[in-house]
């Protein structure tokens, strides 16, 4: 299943066994990734998870 990286418009593969919410991440850009749906296949930027996030 390809999709377009939001960041950089590469195309990603998802697994054949993603599911919504995975992570992955963009092999061109190194942007993580969340699948956000898998019909249609989307994904997003990924929240960025750092110690000071939410501040
Ligand atoms: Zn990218």
């Amino acid at each position: 299943m390809p999709v377009s990286c939001p960041v950089c418009d590469a195309v990603v593969s998802l697994p054949a066994d993603a599911v919504v919410s995975e992570l992955l991440r963009c092999r061109d850009c190194g942007t993580e990734l969340e699948i956000e749906s898998l019909t249609p296949p989307k994904v997003r930027e990924a929240p960025v998870a750092e110690e000071d996030w939410g501040q």
